[in-house]
């Protein structure tokens, strides 16, 4: 048994075959499975690809595709953060600069510097533990205005597996 060529197959598709020639492939395609799936092949890749222009991609499919895109885009995005540990990562940071405030005040307190600062009025009111309060914010209130500019670039920068 001869097998269906190429040409005879896509002529089959496009039904470009004078009539005994597609009768007789036909005959083929009745006994012969594997040109009857090769034929299949060949009809379903070509009815796709006239399809394609027109046609727009199935609504399911497409809000399928589009919720896995928001998937890998959202898991890190700052608009929708973790709270807990957020908010208890806050909660242990506000404790450590309470305690280093505290500390580092009474550890002030009993050095000579303390001793030329206290004749300083501001300072002999806010005391050793005030005055270390006063250093560390306005240290962080500082470093924060100098930080800004590269926190404001970090955020327009597009993130890396998202689809814009
Ligand atoms: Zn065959």
């Amino acid at each position: 048994m001869k097998h269906l060529q190429d040409e005879e197959l896509v002529g089959l598709v496009f039904d470009e075959l004078a009539r005994e020639e597609r009768d007789s492939c036909n005959e083929h395609l009745r006994a012969c499975p594997a040109c009857t799936a090769a034929f299949r092949a060949l009809a379903r890749a070509v009815s796709l690809l006239e399809k394609e222009p027109t046609e727009a991609p199935p609504p399911f499919a497409w809000a399928r595709l589009k919720a896995r895109i928001d998937k890998s885009g959202t898991e890190h995005d700052w608009t929708n953060p973790a709270w807990t540990p957020l908010i208890l990562g806050h909660v242990a940071g506000m404790i450590l600069v309470l305690l280093f405030i505290t500390l580092t005040g009474g550890w002030l307190a009993t050095t000579t510097l303390w001793q030329s600062l206290r004749t300083w009025r501001l300072a002999a009111e806010l005391g050793p533990r005030g005055l270390t309060a006063v250093l560390f914010f306005g240290a962080g209130a500082l470093m924060a205005l100098a930080l800004a500019p590269i926190f404001w670039w970090e955020s327009r920068r597009p993130r890396n597996g998202t689809v814009q």
